[in-house]
């Protein structure tokens, strides 16, 4: 079963609740999904993921291809049961790591051809392996392979590249075959591009959305633009996707982007941040970025948010916590994505509890007062 229902419209501003429902469970949206790129999100077992509140997680096509392969996955009864992770999970389809891997990609009608970064071998993914490698992993949502565009990319590169994201929408569209979208097992979301042109961001929605999916996305966002330009074409696009359906910012963002494009109506975010700062040290608070490894933390007793109920919170101090960091110790990974994680669903939750007592702009009002923090 999918579905999406729109549970509270804010009477502020286009932030909405909603809930996702799939074939592992029901999500609330807004929602957060932490990236587990290798079947894990790293640092943190899936039991301390469930304690936590994490309701879906995003896991990457591209990587799991190639280690362990998704026929192994698939042989030894499918994603969720490789990863220990019964929750909603949500497979990218593999086009933004490709995309990252620069010269070591060929792009052509039929696909993306690249060498594996673990071996130098030789691959190709098109749309429809894509669909079928997503399929074979047992995600619950899967994701059209779609061509990032590159920044800064001219109009007429950003046009062909987000026509050819069309052309492949429709492709993968018709890989997921009739008696899968019956069953309604797995759920396929079109990818919006268009770069960072108004007119071709309206025209990738227009064309995504006649091809027909129960959810979109917003891609190509958070690629080197400037902030200010990354809110203007994800503002554009969510704004002419259709509201009853679900959308979801690929790849954004730190905890004010999850302010700032709820109000904008995105149910749906993923990103690398709170886990992957975790690893380098910056960690997440009410009141901005603390940089733990920072001298001034060398003798503070106090936890990293004095406003933080988090097992990291709740038993340790920023002293601890930069010792661990400066010895290199792996419990200052795990402690601090803990922390991170959490923080992350908090600004979720208020988010949530905003939107549903119409209050969100005296929330948002309050959230970006408090921010200060390290630079
Ligand atoms: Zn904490």
């Amino acid at each position: 079963m999918f579905s999406y229902k729109i549970t509270h419209r804010s009477s502020e501003c286009d932030a909405r609740l909603g809930e996702l429902e799939t074939p592992h469970g029901v999500v609330t949206t807004p929602v957060f999904m932490p990236v587990g790129t290798q079947a894990t999100v790293k640092g943190v077992s899936p039991e301390r993921l469930e304690e936590l509140g994490a309701e879906i997680v995003l896991s990457n096509t591209y990587h799991l291809f190639l280690r362990p392969g998704h026929k192994t996955i698939e042989g030894l009864g499918g994603l969720h049961k490789f990863m220990g992770w019964q929750r909603p999970i949500l497979t990218d389809s593999g086009g933004f790591q490709v995309y990252s891997l620069g010269d070591l990609r060929k792009l052509t009608e039929d696909g993306v051809k690249f060498k594996s970064h673990l071996d130098g071998s030789s691959h190709l993914i098109t749309p429809e392996s894509a669909v079928q490698i997503q399929k074979s992993l047992g995600a619950d949502i899967i994701m059209c392979l779609d061509e990032c565009t590159s920044y800064p990319s001219s109009f007429e590169d950003t046009k062909s590249s987000m026509e050819l994201t069309l052309r492949w929408a429709e492709r993968s569209k018709k890989e997921m075959t009739k008696e899968a979208m019956e069953k309604n097992k797995q759920s396929l979301f079109g990818i919006v591009q268009g770069g960072m042109f108004d007119e071709l961001r309206r025209e990738s929605v227009e064309g995504t959305v006649a091809i027909g999916f129960p959810g979109y996305a917003v891609g190509g966002l958070s690629v080197g633009e400037s902030k200010g330009l990354m809110y203007e074409m994800a503002e554009c696009a969510l704004s002419l996707l259709p509201e009853e359906k679900p959308r979801y910012l690929m790849g954004v963002g730190t905890p004010e982007d999850l302010v700032n494009l709820a109000e904008n109506g995105a149910d749906m975010f993923d990103c690398v941040m709170p886990t992957r700062n975790a690893r380098n040290g910056t960690l997440f608070t009410s009141l901005g970025k603390v940089i733990i490894k920072n001298e001034k933390y060398k003798d503070d007793g106090a936890p990293v948010d004095d406003d933080c109920t988090c097992y990291t919170c709740r038993n340790f101090s920023r002293a601890y916590l930069r010792h661990l960091y400066m010895a290199g110790e792996i419990l200052s990974s795990i402690l601090n994505t803990l922390h991170n994680l959490h923080f992350y669903f908090s600004v979720i939750r208020e988010i949530r509890e905003a939107i549903m007592a119409d209050r969100f702009l005296s929330f948002k009002r309050d959230f970006f007062n408090r921010i200060e923090g390290d630079s």
